[in-house]
């Protein structure tokens, strides 16, 4: 699928430091998750490559931020404009080294590039304060100011969406950014970075910097323990998040953190059922399970459980698994042999603990790729795996309960507080679940809560801060009071 790419120039095998395109003495394969064949090779950086892409980060700083926000605004427009252009081409890349379906990459890109002409607004909307005095000899003021050299460390479920999500309001505010993308899906990254430079990107306002997993932890490191990063924006796993937490307290790092999730998703008696098997399938089986936001629970009230699982069976049993350049493929392969294995614990866990299988529950009988059927499991009960952990792949394990007060409880019993889902149609109700889910996001009768407009993120061990949404530029600002005497 990469020969056929619109724009050959957009299969980058370098990474971006200081506006040019770098290649290093080391390279790691990009392999297709579908075919297992490689795609592409890019650069394993090291030491020294992260200190030249920090003193660009650091050199080109002053000038950056101190550009009228609209200067900034006018290369994010530009940015997001391409991606838009070239939205094809980036979503081949994506859909090669991810896996998702055609479709579903375009959306990533749309969604993705929202994220720049968003920010590059609110690039225009950065109050300060002036606060009434107590002193009339003094007037109080307050300015926000760009909080300097950013770090930014992406996953690889959404391989353009979390990239564009942390540098475009660090960009905005004006802060340069060094960006470390997941090594499984660096290909989408160089792609949307070439055409941030076709943009207008000054040089060593965005850097990419590219590494295999153990050099991945190197890089890791030496950005949390640069001093000139003043801030450190990840997306992952609570484990990562954790020690890259540790690993900023000796130079006491702002921290944006978006880390796992176990989402609930209750259908109670008074929901439209039909509306709710909608809902949980585009929540759970979208990119193949593998969202932060993903259902990961769905807890059904008595009086419409069954009719939810038989509703729900029909049409996950009509979901169609294969490669994402296929037409007509709704569910593509799992990232790798581990997701996979995970999943398979996770089904053999929930049987054996009682779960009935419903429609599903193994691996797709193919000679290459980390396909997983689309499964559904019934009667699941806390002890489960699945009901603890998140399991990332397109497994939907089926809880009953009995009252609002139980789901309630059930659903909060979970360390996590990301995205949460319920389905009512009374007023009262929506109401006190509302207030009661101890999450960052609740979705009510819809599945699908995600766009750039809105507060994105979690409480508890699901992270620290919000992206997206009026607040998600706050992160990448310092307050600064200045207190004028002698008036
Ligand atoms: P996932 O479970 O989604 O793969 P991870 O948390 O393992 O999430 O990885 C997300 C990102 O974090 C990737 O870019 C990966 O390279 C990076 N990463 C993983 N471990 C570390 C680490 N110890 N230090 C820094 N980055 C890491």
């Amino acid at each position: 699928p990469l020969e056929q790419l619109d724009d050959p120039s957009l299969l980058r095998s370098q990474a971006l430091i200081n506006g040019e395109w770098v290649g290093g003495s080391e390279s790691f394969a990009v392999t297709d998750p579908a075919t297992g064949r490689e795609l592409a090779r890019v650069p394993n950086l090291g030491r020294a490559d992260v200190e030249s892409a920090l003193a660009a980060a650091g050199n080109a700083l002053n000038a950056w931020r101190s550009k009228p926000a609209k200067e900034r605004a006018a290369v994010l427009l530009r940015w997001q404009q391409l991606l838009i252009k070239h939205a094809d081409d980036l979503a081949r890349l994506m859909t090669a080294e991810q896996g998702k379906p055609q479709a579903e990459a375009r959306g990533e890109v749309v969604y993705g590039a929202s994220f720049l002409d968003w920010f590059g607004e609110e690039a225009k909307r950065v109050y300060g304060e002036t606060i009434p005095t107590t002193d009339p000899t003094k007037r109080y003021l307050v300015l926000k100011q760009a909080v300097g050299v950013c770090a930014a460390i992406t996953p690889w479920n959404f391989p353009l969406a979390m990239m564009t999500r942390k540098v475009a309001p660090a960009l905005a505010a004006g802060c340069p950014v060094l960006i470390k993308p997941a090594e499984a899906t660096p290909l989408t990254a160089l792609a949307a970075a070439e055409l941030a430079q076709r943009a207008g990107m000054p040089a060593g306002v965005l850097n990419v910097l590219t590494g295999d997993s153990q050099r991945s932890i190197e890089i890791g490191k030496l950005l949390c323990e640069s001093d000139l990063v003043r801030h450190l924006s990840f997306t992952g796993s609570t484990e990562v998040g954790r020690i890259l937490m540790a690993q900023c307290a000796p130079t006491i790092k702002k921290l944006s953190l978006e880390l796992g999730g176990n989402a609930p998703f209750i259908v109670f008696d008074d929901a439209d059922v039909d509306s709710a098997v909608d809902g949980a399938l585009a929540s759970k089986y979208r990119n193949a399970g593998q969202t932060c936001v993903c259902a990961n629970r769905l807890y059904v009230q008595a009086g419409v459980y069954d009719t939810f699982v038989e509703k729900l069976a029909a049409k996950v049993a009509a979901l169609k698994t294969g490669n994402g350049f296929e037409a007509g493929v709704n569910v593509g392969p799992l990232i790798d042999e581990a997701a996979l294995q995970k999943v398979e614990t996770h089904v053999a866990d929930a049987i054996a603990l009682g779960a009935r299988l419903v429609v599903g529950g193994k691996r797709l009988a193919t000679d290459a790729g980390h396909f997983f059927e689309p499964t559904l499991l019934a009667d699941a009960t806390p002890q489960m795996l699945c009901s603890r952990e998140e399991t990332f792949g397109p497994v939907a394990p089926v809880f009953k309960f009995q009252t609002e007060a139980e789901a309630i409880q059930l659903a909060n019993a979970t360390e996590f507080g990301l995205a949460s889902y319920f389905y009512s149609r009374d007023v009262g109700r929506i109401f006190r679940v509302g207030e009661a889910l101890e999450y960052g996001m609740v979705g009510i009768n819809t599945g699908l809560i995600s766009t750039a407009e809105v507060p994105f993120g979690g409480v508890k061990q699901s992270g620290l801060g919000r992206e997206g949404g009026r607040q998600g530029i706050e992160d990448y600002l310092e307050v600064k009071y200045l207190c004028l005497g002698d008036i």
